[in-house]
């Protein structure tokens, strides 16, 4: 035998208690009984290795080597019983072939150590065909199952299925080839195959982390994928919870799991039914049942993973990977309280919406009749008290009724019902219209300007819609300018867009208030606007009429200097192009212009 040869049975040999000293290591720190398996089995194929380069060893020797070869490939078979448990008889047939086949070893070693080059070929084959049964069934097995494990775990266990794969092919091979083994080139041939085998099972039990990287990485998008769903589109809580539990449970290669909510409830399953999970709950000591605790903000919850054949195996980073799991499971358990508190609550506010308007217009209505009727003296000449007190009726009647309609509207809006009437019209006219409205409302220190180009801005709109965006904007720009001041309405149409601009230079809106305007009864209640009578409904119509126009409002404003709301809608096809001449027109210098802030309610 050439040097060669020598040195890379050493290696080989060298390389497999290797092997058995860094399982010894693992199984010292993790004491399962299927790390013990794997353990025994790889320890005595290192000793095999080790007693296999005495040389001229005594047949006792042969005899215990070939003993603990046949031992190790039936620790293999073990440890796969250890996931997937192994018929009685067909476990007792095993033990039979084991002990056989150990003495049929015991027989070759001490009787037939002479024996002719084709009875050694079959007592060979005789000892190596079952320690090929022990170790392939399992490795088949392995590979099979790894097929719906996550990706670190299948990984390892094909690199195990493959590891023992090359041993068997080496040994099959050698003994099956018999004396045509003997030549250099085939033995190191042989022997660095079964080197080779060496790192790849020792990446079954110990991978490096930048391999579990790699192998984690195609089922890291889709992990990521079903956060990112999870956190963001989950319509429930419900659906969410059930997304959650079916995760978890491919990501642990799990048999069931399911998510339990702060008050003990089983919020969603999978693979398992509810009642089974229930009992699954209160028993802490199960120990087929990995558990993630769920930090609610009103208890603790339970992501829980019930033990597939292979979760205890190699779990360590699933379960840590569970761990974080699980806090997004809660970040997102609560968005989803939130979002459903606050549909119910809009709901409330729909109702109220829809309750208090009809049921408030009827009443209404018969009021302003008669109040209608004492101001004109129907029922009698009134004195001047009376005709005051009628006066002062009658406006907050109809600051009622305005109320009401507001209201009425709003409810018509939520459930769709309004219809548009859409005409070809002037903008100029419609700001007028609105001016005159809101007209009575100016105070003796307020001035309104009204800047309108000299040509027509053509609209295709609803004018009696597109009226009352206007006099809200308008009525607000004058009631939140308490002090008094210039309120402009410039209209104009630039690029397809017809605008409508009111400027104020009132009390202005902080940043903090942004984000409430345009919502339902978003009043922003500051010590300035407080005793300022309000229902935060005026800019939500107005925003959503704009928006069933095809338009839409938008705000630049600086607290304490003034606001400037703008309405947009699409100008008429026609017009678009000859009207546009007349963009850019100066803006009158009593205007002012306050900073542009970030359209916050866009
Ligand atoms: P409200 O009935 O309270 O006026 P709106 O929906 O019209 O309801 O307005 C919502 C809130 O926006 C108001 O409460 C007010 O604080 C603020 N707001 C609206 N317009 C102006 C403005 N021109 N200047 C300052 N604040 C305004």
């Amino acid at each position: 035998m050439t040097q060669a040869a020598i040195v890379a049975q050493d290696l080989t040999a060298l390389g497999f208690v290797a092997l058995g000293v860094a399982i010894a290591y693992r199984w010292y720190r993790d004491r399962g009984r299927a790390q013990a398996m794997l353990a025994g089995a790889l320890i005595s194929l290192a000793v095999v290795a080790a007693l296999g380069r005495i040389p001229n060893p005594p047949p006792v020797l042969s005899g215990a080597d070939l003993a603990l070869f046949m031992v190790s490939g039936f620790f293999v078979l073990l440890f796969r019983h250890e996931f997937v448990p192994i018929g009685r008889t067909t476990l007792a047939l095993a033990y039979a072939l084991l002990v056989v086949a150990i003495g049929v070893g015991i027989l070759d070693v001490f009787v037939f150590s002479n024996a002719s080059p084709l009875v050694a070929s079959v007592l060979g084959i005789v000892i190596v065909v079952p320690w090929a049964i022990f170790v392939g069934e399992p490795i088949v097995r392995f590979w099979i199952e790894s097929i719906r494990l996550p990706a670190v775990q299948k990984a390892r266990m094909r690199f195990l299925s493959v590891g023992f794969g090359l041993l068997i092919v080496v040994l099959l091979v050698a003994v099956i080839a018999g004396s045509a083994m003997r030549s250099p080139t085939a033995i190191i041939a042989t022997q660095l195959i079964a080197l080779a085998a060496v790192p790849v099972i020792y990446v079954s039990f110990a991978p490096p982390a930048i391999l579990r990287r790699i192998w984690r990485l195609s089922e890291e998008n889709e992990i990521r994928a079903a956060l990112q769903d999870l956190l963001i589109f989950s319509p429930s809580r419900q659906v969410m919870a059930e997304r959650a539990a079916y995760w978890a449970v491919r990501m642990m290669g799990g048999k069931s799991g399911f998510v339990s909510d702060a008050d003990g409830k089983v919020l969603a399953t999978s693979g398992i039914d509810a009642a089974d999970a229930a009992a699954l709950i209160a028993d802490a000591s199960n120990p087929t049942v990995i558990k993630a605790p769920l930090h609610l903000a009103e208890g603790a919850g339970q992501l829980a993973i019930t033990a597939g054949p292979f979760t205890p195996l190699f779990g360590t980073e699933e379960i840590a990977q569970l761990r974080g799991y699980a806090n997004s499971v809660t970040a997102s358990l609560e968005r989803a309280r939130v979002t459903e508190r606050m549909a119910a609550l809009e709901d409330s506010k729909t109702q109220f919406l829809n309750l208090a308007s009809h049921e408030l217009r009827g009443p209404v209505t018969v009021m302003r009749g008669y109040v209608s009727m004492l101001e004109s003296g129907l029922f009698g000449h009134l004195n001047d008290q009376g005709r005051k007190a009628a006066g002062v009726m009658a406006a907050k009647v109809s600051e009622m009724n305005e109320l009401i309609e507001e209201m009425i509207e709003a409810a018509r809006l939520e459930e769709g019902a309004v219809t548009m009437h859409a005409v070809e019209a002037d903008l100029r006219d419609i700001a007028r219209a609105a001016a005159e409205v809101v007209a009575p409302l100016l105070g003796p220190d307020h001035r309104l300007v009204m800047d309108l180009p000299d040509r027509r801005v053509r609209v295709k709109v609803d004018p009696d819609r597109t009226r009352t965006i206007i006099v809200n904007l308008l009525s607000n720009a004058i009631k939140y300018s308490p002090q008094g001041g210039t309120v402009t309405c410039h209209v104009r149409s630039r690029a397809g867009m017809a605008r409508v601009a009111v400027t104020d230079e009132g009390l202005g809106i902080s940043r903090e208030s942004m984000g409430q305007l345009f919502t339902r009864f978003g009043r922003i209640v500051t010590p300035e606007t407080e005793h300022l009578k309000g229902t935060g409904l005026g800019l939500f119509l107005a925003r959503q009429l704009a928006g069933l126009q095809g338009g839409d409002i938008t705000v630049a404003s600086v607290e304490g200097e003034g606001s400037r709301f703008t309405l947009q809608l699409p100008a008429a096809p026609a017009a678009a192009s000859a009207d546009g001449a007349q963009d850019g027109a100066a803006t009158p210098p009593s205007v002012p212009v306050p900073r542009e802030k970030s359209p916050a309610a866009d």
